[in-house]
């Protein structure tokens, strides 16, 4: 299954509803360049060994590209290609001025040292040197990247061209120029977005169930939120398995995430320390999780999640997507005639490029914001992007991830047409 093919095929049903130029919607078709790298590297036992780097430029129209940096082992130019695709559409639904990039290399990163990752991330930075920079690309954590690696980007960069650069990567810790609020930032918006879809739900924190998918930084920071605005959490997941509460008991995350450090791996009871419960909660496989009763099913892990195959199962009344791609458009088209709500992931997790966008700012200015000016400066971000979506969902009646494309496609062509000819 192409991922960049399903991003087409979005692409292709928002293109109907706009009027721009056939040319214009010919060039949001392809990426602007992509990149492929040999990334060799000497690993900790002396053996010398090659991996393949990618960074897909997808659309510079609005802004600098910018996105995230993914290792993974099933990560290839196909999937790093309909990422950037997406996270172009995704700055133009939040409206900052940025354009859609995606990097990864294929790795699992688990098999790998500290030592060996920091010489592969330092590799791919010196080799990215020449196309990136705050006017060119900026780079992020993605899956499987963190906060260190951005720092071992930025540092690569500024050696490179001989002086310090902090804008060159988002998501960076905070002692090296990262912004305050950034770590939550995805799971923050998401719960801004969550809130807003409440209220023209009419529901309310107490009565309403979620299940997560996905216990990564996203999956965790949305939950952990969630659970503190008053949601029911009654089951989470990590890649290895999951817990429900089958009783309806709410679930603390940060108790999760306390027992998944402590026994390596969420699943079958739920432990606070070494007391555990095996009666109020079950076990469930990652495929299990998706088909739970509950209000609003929340998709924290990768791509293909919810497809023709089990989509006729999918109990939830929303599905609210936090990773990139987790459904299928044919689940999606299925999903909509269930008249089951998807909140897009160009929406629902907006928030991590939005602080990332306040990060370069930030950079450039030389000048830090608190968390809480952070935070004050999401909200109504989230807000308005949701509502503008909302509305624009009614107006068409179509899905509110095509609601979503249209608006952004509409911005990223008129930036396109407004340049002049190409
Ligand atoms: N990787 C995140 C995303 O897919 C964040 C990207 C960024 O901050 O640039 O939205």
């Amino acid at each position: 299954m192409s991922v960049f093919n399903n991003a087409l095929a979005q692409l292709k049903k928002a293109i109907q509803y706009t009027s721009l130029k056939p040319s214009t919607l010919e060039f949001l078709k392809r990426p602007e360049r992509q990149l492929q790298f040999s990334l060799p590297i000497t690993m900790d036992d002396g053996a010398e060994k090659v991996f393949d780097g990618f960074r897909v430029q997808y659309t510079s129209a609005r802004g600098p590209y910018k996105g995230g940096l993914r290792y993974h082992p099933q990560t290839n130019l196909d999937e790093v290609k309909a990422l950037a695709f997406w996270m172009g559409i995704k700055c133009a639904v939040v409206n900052i001025p940025l354009g859609g990039g995606k990097g990864g290399i294929t790795i699992d990163p688990k098999k790998l040292s500290q030592a060996e990752l920091e010489r592969l991330t330092r590799a791919l930075a010196r080799k990215l040197a020449p196309f990136i920079g705050p006017e060119q690309d900026i780079l992020a954590p993605d899956v499987n990247t963190n906060p260190m690696m951005m720092a071992w980007i930025a540092d690569e960069y500024s050696r490179v061209v001989g002086k310090k650069v902090p804008g060159v990567a988002t998501g960076k810790p905070l002692e090296q120029g990262g912004s305050a609020g950034r770590t939550e930032a995805t799971g923050q918006g998401g719960l801004y977005v969550l809130n807003e879809l409440a209220k023209k739900l009419k529901l309310t924190p107490k009565k309403t169930r979620i299940v997560v998918q996905g216990f990564g930084n996203v999956g965790y920071n949305f939950a952990k939120l969630a659970y503190q605005a008053g949601y029911q959490i009654i089951a989470l997941s990590d890649s290895k398995g999951g817990i429900y509460s089958k009783t309806g008991i709410n679930m603390d995350p940060d108790n999760v995430m306390k027992d998944k450090k402590a026994r390596g791996l969420i699943g079958g009871c739920y432990c606070i320390g070494s007391v555990c419960d095996c009666k109020n909660f079950t076990a469930v496989t990652n495929k299990q999780i998706l088909e739970l009763p509950t209000d609003i099913l929340v998709l924290a892990a990768l791509e293909n999640q919810i497809t023709t195959a089990n989509v006729g199962r999918i109990k939830a009344k929303v599905v609210f997507e936090m990773a990139n791609g987790p459904t299928t458009p044919e689940a999606d088209e299925k999903l909509a005639k269930r008249k089951i709500i998807v909140v897009p992931d160009v929406l629902a997790n907006a928030g991590g490029v939005t602080v990332s966008y306040f990060e370069l700012v930030q950079n450039i200015q030389q000048y830090y914001w608190t968390e809480k000016e952070v935070n004050e400066k999401l909200k109504p971000i989230m807000v308005k992007a949701f509502n503008d979506i909302w509305n624009k969902a009614g107006e068409l009646k179509v899905p509110l991830r095509v609601a979503a494309f249209v608006l952004a496609v509409d911005r990223i062509g008129k930036a396109i047409e407004a340049r002049g000819k190409f």
